[in-house]
C-alpha cells in the first residue's frame, strides 16, 4: 500500500516528482488542481464554482475540495494506493483527510515536504506559464501557502508523517532521492 502525499510551495516540482513516481508504483497520482483545471475546462458545476477562485490564486472553499477529494478516493484504481499532490493544503482539509482514512483502517500516509527555497520557486513558476502563472498570482500563491499551508509541517511532523527531500536538485536527483526513501518504510 502506497501513500504518500505531497507538500510543498507551488513550483517545487510536486506535480513531476508524483507523477513519475505514481507511473512507478502503478497508483494514480491525484492532483486536486488538476481535477479542478479541467472541470473548470468542461464547466461543469463544480468548475464554474472554482473558476474564479482558481484563476486569482486563492484557494477554492474547502467543502468543495473536499467533496472532490471524498469522492476519487472511493474510486476502485485507490485501492492498492495513491498518490495526492495539492491536497491538503490547510488543516483544516488534513483533519478531514485523517477522518476519511481512519474509517479506511489502513492507517496514515507518508507525508513528503519538497523544500525549495522562494527565489527558485518563483523562478521556476515563471517560465512555466500557466494561465494562473502571472507574478501577482505567483505572488498570491506564495503568501496562500506560507500562511495556509506551511502549519501542515508541524501538522504531520508531531505526527511523524513527515519526511523533509531537497527539492532544490534535478528533477532525477529528487526522484532517486524519493524512491530511496519509500523503498525503505
Ligand atoms: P495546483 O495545481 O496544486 O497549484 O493548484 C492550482 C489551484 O487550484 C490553486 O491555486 C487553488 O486555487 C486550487 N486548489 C488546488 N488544490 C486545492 C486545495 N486542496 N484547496 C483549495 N484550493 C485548491
Amino acid at each position: 500500500m502506497t501513500r504518500v502525499i505531497f507538500l510543498g510551495p507551488p513550483g517545487a516540482g510536486k506535480g513531476t516528482q508524483a507523477k513519475t513516481l505514481a507511473d512507478h508504483w502503478q497508483v494514480p497520482h491525484i492532483s486536486t488542481g488538476d481535477i479542478l483545471r479541467s472541470a473548470i475546462k468542461e464547466q461543469t458545476p463544480l468548475g464554474v464554482k472554482a473558476k474564479s477562485f482558481v484563476d486569482s490564486g486563492q484557494l477554492v472553499p474547502s467543502e468543495l475540495v473536499q467533496d472532490m477529494v471524498e469522492e476519487r478516493l472511493q474510486k476502485a484504481d485507490t485501492h492498492s494506493g495513491w498518490i495526492l499532490d495539492g491536497f491538503p493544503r490547510t488543516v483544516e482539509q488534513a483533519a478531514f483527510l485523517d477522518n476519511l482514512l481512519k474509517k479506511t483502517n489502513l492507517g496514515g500516509a507518508m507525508v513528503i515536504n519538497l523544500d525549495v527555497p522562494d527565489g527558485v520557486v518563483i523562478g521556476r513558476l515563471l517560465e512555466r506559464g500557466r494561465r494562473d502563472d502571472t507574478e501577482e498570482v505567483i505572488r498570491r500563491r506564495l503568501e496562500i501557502y506560507r500562511s495556509e499551508t506551511t502549519p501542515l509541517i508541524d501538522y504531520y511532523g508531531d505526527r511523524k508523517q513527515l519526511v523533509v527531500i531537497n527539492g532544490n536538485q534535478s528533477p532525477d536527483s529528487v526522484t532517486s532521492n524519493l524512491k530511496d526513501l519509500v523503498v525503505s518504510c
